[in-house]
């Protein structure tokens, strides 16, 4: 495993819609500080949801000003956090979901970046130095993405118990999203999808709809900007909005508008 003595706590509590941190390859991105605020309670939850709900009447106001009709992206990010808000709150009172999570996010950061990817890049990295900065190549949109495909492909009904669908990779690598991965981070994906799923296995159990449910949320905490991020918006936040955090949603949304149709 990969000593990460110097981890910035900046990342770690990280609310802002951006992650370029190399140390943890945003492996530790924000969900630490949002199961530290599910821990605090209502205090916790309205230093997200306060400014988040600020933010989402001032760009309605601007969306109704500029006579929109198709959600912008600015919108879309604003509601993201209102639903993050919403999500850490129902965190608040499912204590034995803030620890499976905080396993989850672990063996995220431990097992898979830590140990399996390290190897993995250390191997490579004989041969193509590209694979030296593993943690920068995979910094940004990269477990959000792995996790959302993992949670979609279990939601119509993949058994954890077998080995990881094919169909979840391509999913993957065929969205828009990964358009621009490269080979470096295109290899460490596949690698890092197969460490996942045996992670969600080990930890998430065999209750498939509990399963989901997990992966959708972590997904949602540990994806620096889950508003805009179409395929967490689309996969991850829109159904935990309109299902389960929907009644603790502070400001009035329609999540199928908003997140529905891929921008
Ligand atoms: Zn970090
Ligand atoms: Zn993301």
């Amino acid at each position: 495993m990969q000593p990460t003595p110097e981890h910035s706590k900046r990342c770690e509590q990280a609310v802002r819609p951006t992650c370029v941190c190399s140390t943890c390859g945003g492996s530790l991105h924000g969900w630490s500080g949002h199961l530290e605020r599910a821990r605090r309670g209502g205090e916790g939850v309205r230093e997200l949801s306060e400014p988040a709900e600020r933010q989402w009447w001032e760009q309605r106001r601007r969306f109704q000003e500029n006579r929109r009709k198709a959600p912008t992206r600015y919108l879309r990010r604003a509601g993201g956090a209102v639903a993050v808000a919403a999500v850490v709150s129902w965190l608040a009172e499912h204590e034995d979901t803030v620890e499976r999570l905080e396993k989850l996010g672990n063996a995220i950061h431990r097992d898979v970046f830590g140990d399996g990817l390290a190897a993995f890049a250390a191997q490579c990295s004989d041969t193509e130095p590209a694979f030296a900065d593993y943690g920068r190549a995979v910094a940004g949109h990269f477990w959000c993405d792995l996790l959302a495909e993992i949670a979609n492909v279990l939601d119509r009904g993949a058994d954890l118990l077998g080995r990881v669908p094919d169909e979840v990779g391509a999913a993957v690598l065929e969205h828009g999203d990964a358009a621009e991965w490269g080979r470096v981070r295109t290899m460490l994906a596949e690698v890092a999808l197969r460490l996942l799923w045996r992670s969600a296995h080990v930890l998430l159990g065999t209750d498939l709809p509990s399963a989901v449910l997990h992966l959708r949320v972590f997904a949602v905490l540990i994806c620096p900007d889950p508003g805009g991020h179409s395929r967490v918006a689309d996969s991850c936040l829109r159904p935990l909005a309109r299902d389960t955090v929907r009644d603790h949603l502070t400001a009035g949304m329609d999540p199928e508008w908003l997140w529905g149709d891929k921008p």
